[in-house]
């Protein structure tokens, strides 16, 4: 791609964030949680981030209407990483109708009797629309081996939930997602890297201001504890699952907006490189359409021009 064009930034700005397939991810040495692009400033991200949102309603539009590929957006994080918010702005433009969120927690009784890709499975995107998994498939090796009680939980047999469980939940999940994306569903995959000192302040924000109260729990004050093992798990699932067709972006998250612009920028990227079209009409149907167009012209009234949409934006026929 030229350097002028349309996109050239966006592939610069997400380059760095993307976890290179094969490579081995030591989360805290390879990924700074307060990296931001060198002299952009708050203020001028606000700009960024609307181009950002229109781009996104813009491709969303043509990708309904192309009706061919499907996009899931997977966001993990630790607590107060950012997932909520960065689904509400970053998605803020796009028709909702085109659009479905899916928030996974504990997994129910009737979740927890189905194999464990089963939940997620039922949350795909349809053709055409944007599926956004706030957490996702990969807690199963994230909360799951980090609390391995959940494992337990999930009523495996015994033969199954043995030596080499992660390893293999690992190629499953690649599996899964080579398959989905062989069959037009693209998988986006966003990683929100908190710093442990940003998180405490957040934490604190939560407890504070009793709007924000809601959102915190003395769970989350425990799941902290687990910081380091959760580091590890994190370095893991990247270097394991970040694929040639379904690579892991890991997202600077103290500030939240550029942690915005990234994750807009990463899913614009997967939109331009689908470059969905608005359907073009067949010779027939073409006809077809210019056929009731006449029989509609001459139903216009004494006085009305034959085609007063056309009359008023000058567009030619189709
Ligand atoms: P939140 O996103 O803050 O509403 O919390 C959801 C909770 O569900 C988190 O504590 C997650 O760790 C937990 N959770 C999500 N997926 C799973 C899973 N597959 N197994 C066990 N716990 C999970
Ligand atoms: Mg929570």
């Amino acid at each position: 791609m030229a350097k002028d064009e349309p996109g050239a930034n966006i592939a610069e700005l997400i380059r760095p964030l993307r976890v290179k397939p094969g490579s081995r991810v030591n989360l805290a040495r390879d990924f700074d949680p307060a990296y931001k692009l060198a002299g952009l400033t708050k203020k001028e991200s606000a700009g960024l981030l609307r181009t950002g949102i229109a781009m996104l309603a813009d491709y969303q539009a043509r990708l309904a209407a192309q009706d061919t590929y499907g996009v899931l957006v997977c966001l993990q994080a630790l607590d107060a990483g950012g997932k909520d918010g960065t689904i509400r702005h970053v998605m803020s433009g796009v028709n909702p109708q085109g659009v479905q969120v899916s928030s996974f927690k504990v997994p129910s009784a009737e979740e927890l009797d189905h194999d464990y890709l089963w939940r997620y499975a039922r949350r795909l995107p349809a053709r055409g629309d944007i599926a956004i998994f706030n957490r996702s498939h990969y807690e199963e090796v994230l909360v799951v081996r980090v609390h391995p009680d959940n494992l337990d939980r999930e009523k495996l047999p015994p033969a199954c939930k043995g030596k080499g469980v992660w390893e293999r939940r690992y190629r499953e999940i690649n599996d899964w997602e080579r398959y989905l994306t062989d069959n037009g569903i693209k998988v986006v995959k966003l990683f929100l890297n908190l710093s442990r000192e940003e998180q405490r302040v957040r934490f604190l924000k939560r407890i504070d201001l009793p709007e924000k109260n809601w959102k915190f729990s003395a769970a989350d004050a425990r799941e902290r504890e687990r910081w380091d093992d959760y580091q590890v798990a994190f370095s893991q699932m990247l270097s394991a699952t970040s694929t040639a067709w379904a690579p892991w972006y890991v997202i600077p998250a103290d500030r939240k907006w550029f942690a915005r612009i990234c994750a807009a920028a990463v899913i614009a990227q997967t939109l331009i490189d689908i470059d969905p079209h608005y359907p073009q009409l067949g010779k027939e149907e073409r006809r077809q359409l210019l056929e009731v167009k006449a029989e509609l012209e001459a139903q216009a009234p004494k006085g009305a021009p034959a085609d007063p949409f056309a009359a008023r934006s000058r567009v030619s026929a189709p």
